[in-house]
């Protein structure tokens, strides 16, 4: 993927008409790369205050995996906070042992974090779970992504405890959210729907935090080109077994057709979480009755997956 060069004819930035590099159809603009930058590290600054995702005095660890999603957190991040005292930010990448893929965003992580000067912590699941990702799916390939990400959340957990994080921000941006929200309608979990991982966590846990939930896919994309830190990355080997591939496609076309529906879609998530429960759903209030991790049954999903197959 690579940014074509503007030729006479192409759209005008609407707000200096300078070459645009983008069409945000939502917003009924186009906007050149200067005001692109501009615009989403606003939207982003705007994101974090108004939900107060990040107060003066936290440490926040950012999931690195070296993909563009975490890439741009990261270096948003770095230039909203980096110069800042009173806010400590810990890189942390895990490596789940997924051969041919990981290796490669794991080099655009390291080479990102020396750029920055940020601190950086790996976490193998070969530390936490004593194997690989490839050994631990042989025979439920088909379930690769729900396995993985319980495991992924564990090990992020881990690191950010090494870290002494009060914070975890991950690089989830508004396609996978609204993509989520689909997902959980097309399962019919509707606790899974409404619940909110920036809610408070009274101490229980490190609450995750979420900076890009706004900002669609595109966007980010095109803000890593526009600086030159784009680059093509190899796509996970099990990803052709996610229910969210197909979600993703449908969802990205309506997208184009009525713009906004994303963003409809996450308005969609407030209201069912007011309208049938009374309030939004915070995070799980149990405790799992083996690891005493927070859950909502009596056994957290990390326990139920040890049950199954884990040592
Ligand atoms: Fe894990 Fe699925 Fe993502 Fe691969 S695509 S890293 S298996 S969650
Ligand atoms: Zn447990």
């Amino acid at each position: 993927m690579s940014l074509k060069p503007a030729r006479s004819g192409d759209p005008a930035c609407s707000l200096c008409g300078e070459p645009a590099v983008i069409h945000q159809r939502h917003a009924g603009r186009h906007l050149c790369g200067t005001h692109l930058i501009a615009d989403i590290e606003q939207r982003v600054s705007e994101t974090i205050a108004s939900r107060q995702q990040i107060v003066p005095g936290d440490c926040v660890t950012v999931a690195l995996s070296g993909g563009k999603d975490s890439t741009a957190l990261l270096l948003l991040l770095h230039r909203i906070f980096g110069s800042r005292k009173d806010i400590r930010l810990v890189a942390v990448t895990v490596d789940e042992g997924i051969s041919g893929y990981r290796e490669a965003t794991i080099r655009s992580a390291e080479d990102l974090v020396k750029r920055l000067g940020v601190e950086h912590i790996t976490v193998s699941f070969w530390e936490v779970f004593g194997d690989s990702l490839d050994t631990l799916l042989k025979g439920r390939e088909t379930q690769a992504c729900s396995i993985c990400g319980i495991l992924r959340k564990k090990a992020l957990v881990v690191g950010a405890e090494q870290a002494g994080a009060t914070k975890l921000a991950t690089g989830h941006n508004l396609d996978d959210e609204a993509q989520s929200v689909l997902m959980n309608v097309l399962r019919g979990d509707l606790t899974r729907l409404v619940r909110d991982s920036g809610a408070d966590s009274g101490g229980r846990f490190i609450p995750r935090i979420k900076p890009l939930m706004y900002i669609q896919e595109k966007e980010i994309a095109t803000y890593l080109m526009v600086q030159g830190v784009w680059s093509d990355l190899p796509e996970c080997p099990y990803a052709i077994h996610a229910l969210r591939r197909e979600v993703r496609s449908m969802l990205s076309a309506i997208e184009y057709q009525h713009p906004g529906t994303m963003l409809r879609l996450m308005e969609n998530k407030k209201v069912v979480g007011t309208a049938f429960l009374g309030k939004t759903a915070g995070e799980p209030v149990g405790t799992c009755r083996e690891c005493g991790d927070p859950c909502s049954g009596e056994l957290c999903q990390l326990c139920q997956l040890r049950h199954s197959f884990l040592r």
